[in-house]
């Protein structure tokens, strides 16, 4: 029995469940680029997921979990292992806390928040995704990240190990956690609210809305959110990618289907049948323009997951 069967049959004894073979990666995230993973497998609850990761760590098989495919960029040639996709979803109030399983959209969230009167969540509005997914970038916007609201988060490593650890753990920094450097899941998190005005929430939604709109390419677009990182000036302040991009000349640019939004520069967006080499070409080409203006070498915000990759 070849390796990929012989995980197969140990993952439907563990879990129960049979993981499905071939399934293209396009239709898993927003860019709708990629080629097929091995196998994949959506987890419902933390027992299924918990087991599911067991399972690949004992038998050393790679895997990689997902949330909604905001932020990610496929490789052409798939992945060659194990996706979990993960839909642990809930919300819970407990004081000003609302205690939320990682699966859980961020719109879910911010809804859930304005209906019981809890405040501080507004500028989620518009950012799309799963709450364990911005948790491990600390996804944020208009000045506000997901780690300032962090109370606690339970963690499940690689090795099966399941810890409940605070804000201070998880080193959150710009589009930054602890998770982008020793792979672990997030199961869920306690993220701390207060107890404020509805109305005054709408309206502070529906203003960071319009400012949005105004700015980004059309909701349905094919694209990541902003490719790349905002760039740290010598002085230590964050100067916008999309404006560093717009004065080095990216407006315009392509390779083949990938190309730099007519909105916004810093939005790479799939015309149609870009492939992952495409974007990853226009984004060196880009990254190149920006250091010859400025002296600047911008980082990626997409992650790209190669199809050789894993968490083990
Ligand atoms: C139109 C558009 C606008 C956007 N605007 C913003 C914005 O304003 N601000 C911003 O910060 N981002 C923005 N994004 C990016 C994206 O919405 C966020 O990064 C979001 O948090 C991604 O969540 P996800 O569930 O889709 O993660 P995925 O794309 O599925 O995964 C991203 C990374 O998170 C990891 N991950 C996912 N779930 C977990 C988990 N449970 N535990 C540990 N790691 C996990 C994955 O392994 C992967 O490395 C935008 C994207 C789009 C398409």
């Amino acid at each position: 029995m070849d390796r990929k069967s012989a995980f197969e049959k140990a993952f439907l004894e563990r879990v129960g469940t049979a993981p499905s073979k071939n399934v293209p990666l396009s239709a898993l995230s927003n860019f709708g680029i990629g080629g097929p993973a091995d196998l994949f497998f959506e987890a419902l609850d933390e027992e299924e997921l918990a087991r599911a990761v067991s399972v690949a760590f004992a038998e050393k098989f790679p895997f990689y979990v997902i949330g909604g495919g905001y932020n990610l960029l496929f490789d052409d040639a798939g992945y060659r292992g194990l996706i979990i996709r993960n839909r642990l979803e809930g919300i819970r109030r407990e004081g000003s806390c609302l205690n939320v399983l990682s699966g859980t959209s961020l719109s879910r969230v911010l809804s859930t928040a304005v209906a019981e009167g809890l405040t501080g969540l507004e500028f989620l509005a518009g950012i799309p995704g799963t709450v364990g997914g911005a948790i491990y970038g600390n996804a944020g916007a208009y000045g506000w990240s997901i780690g300032d609201f962090v109370r606690w988060a339970t963690i499940l490593w690689p090795d099966g190990e399941r810890k409940t650890v605070t804000r201070e753990n998880l080193a959150f920094g710009y589009r930054d956690s602890v998770l982008k450097k020793k792979p672990g899941i997030v199961l869920k998190a306690a993220l701390l609210c207060t107890p404020g005005d509805k109305a005054e929430s709408e309206t502070r939604i529906k203003e960071i809305l319009g400012r949005r709109w105004a700015k980004h390419p059309p909701h349905g677009t094919a694209c990541a959110g902003s490719y790349f990182k905002n760039s740290c000036s010598a002085t230590g302040a964050r100067i916008a990618a999309g404006q560093l991009l717009d004065q080095a000349g990216a407006r315009g640019l392509s390779v083949g289907d990938a190309a730099v939004s007519d909105v916004h520069c810093n939005f790479l967006v799939n015309k149609g049948n870009a492939r992952a080499a495409d974007v990853l070409a226009l984004a060196a080409e880009l990254k190149d323009l920006v250091e010859r203006k400025f002296g600047l070498r911008l980082e990626e915000e997409v992650i790209y997951l190669r199809a050789d990759a894993s968490m083990i």
